[in-house]
């Protein structure tokens, strides 16, 4: 018999009931403004049930796709980076007493997230950031309470966008561990079921509390399909054999001149990575000068203030900042991290207003390279 389980549309409901009656916040896939948010849900009618997406460089639509599927889109521009490390964080606050102060911690946000509809990538860059947030000697305490207390329900990619290149990367459409429960929603002709399979304890037993369904070899094999047409379908490619040594060997290839010639310095691609990490600190101080609150914010190797070090900045022109970025996605981070710090979700991609592309980028510079 199968271990995996089946849930039909109704179950997601239950599923969301079942993960609150265990203490959880479920923050799950949503409309807002026009695109696909991860916000708290405590419904399944909050999902965005017949919605589908356009993306292609610098372009994203949300569509009606007029069917019942609810994960039948790809991603959004928000990764779940952004509820375990926040965008901003007050570190801690000091207050004037007399003639000296008082500093008060923040301390760690205690509630208990369940996230539903992890796409593959998205898992892929939550180890990622538990690699660079919690792998050191020097690991960020309030990250790690919030991944800690984090249970992951992911759903496997049927539906890749036209910027999507996970194949690529190795990391999807199907998730490869890492989660509680993996879901893979089949829907093909009178049958609409989610494949259900538990990557934990935790995850079997709330799929054991559903009295969930056991899943037929049909079941599988639906399941199977669906990613497969997935891979099949992936909207970009990046040739990832001995791109980190083509790149090191290419830091003054001309091509980063022309691509800075289009790139705006916004940041965006940084802000929508779901694996980008660095902050800045400021210290804010209130106008009578009573209250100074530390708070750690977001920031972005595109702004000149990013590489400031004692007489100025390192990086000062727009192609030193991209060629920091791209070099340190696909070549640096193999030699910091073990891995690549791209998952291919092509988040930078659709949400660059001038649609810069990495993977074309990266190809140029591979193509001048072959034929030297
Ligand atoms: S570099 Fe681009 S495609 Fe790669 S993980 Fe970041 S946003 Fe996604
Ligand atoms: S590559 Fe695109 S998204 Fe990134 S900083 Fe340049 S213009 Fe902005």
């Amino acid at each position: 018999m199968s271990e995996a389980s089946v849930l039909s549309p109704d179950d997601l409901q239950r599923l969301i009931d079942t993960l609150g009656a265990r203490g959880y916040s479920v923050i799950g896939p949503t409309v807002d403004n026009g695109a696909i948010v991860y916000e708290p849900i405590t419904g399944a009618d909050a999902l965005p049930t017949g919605r589908g997406d356009e993306q292609a460089g610098g372009h994203y639509r949300l569509t009606d796709r007029g069917d019942s599927e609810v994960f039948g889109f790809t991603v959004g521009p928000q990764g779940w980076k952004r509820h375990l490390h926040p965008p901003e964080q007050v570190l801690w606050t000091a207050r004037r007493r007399g003639r000296g102060f008082t500093v008060e911690g923040t301390g760690t946000d205690a509630t208990a997230h369940a996230f539903l509809g992890v796409r593959p990538c998205e898992l892929s860059a939550i180890v990622a950031q538990d690699q660079v947030l919690t792998g050191g000697p020097f690991a960020d305490t309030g990250y790690r309470a919030r991944r800690d207390g984090t249970f992951l329900v992911a759903v496997n990619c049927g539906r890749p966008a036209a910027t999507c290149f996970c194949a690529s990367m190795g990391t999807g459409p199907a998730a490869d561990g890492h989660y509680d429960i993996v879901l893979t929603e089949v829907a093909d002709g009178d049958r609409h079921i989610y494949y259900a399979e538990a990557g934990s304890e935790a995850g079997r037993d709330v799929l054991a509390t559903m009295n969930a369904a056991p899943a037929a070899d049909a079941d599988r094999e639906a399941a199977h399909r669906v990613v497969e047409t997935a891979r099949a379908n992936m909207g970009r490619h990046l040739e990832t054999d001995g791109l980190p040594e083509v790149l090191r060997a290419n830091l003054d290839h001309p091509r980063y001149e022309k691509v800075a010639e289009r790139c705006l310095n916004c940041g965006n691609c940084t802000m929508v990575c779901p694996t980008c990490f660095c902050t800045t600190v400021e210290d804010v101080t209130d106008l009578t000068g009573s209250e100074a609150v530390r708070v750690r914010r977001w920031d972005s190797c595109f702004t000149t203030d990013f590489s400031y070090v004692h007489g100025g900045a390192v990086r000062l022109n727009g192609h030193a900042r991209y060629r920091q970025w791209l070099t340190h996605k696909l070549a640096t981070w193999h030699d910091q991290f073990g891995r690549s710090g791209c998952v291919g979700c092509g988040r930078c991609i659709t949400w660059c207003p001038v649609g810069i592309d990495i993977t074309e980028e990266a190809a140029a510079i591979q193509a001048s390279e072959r034929s030297r």
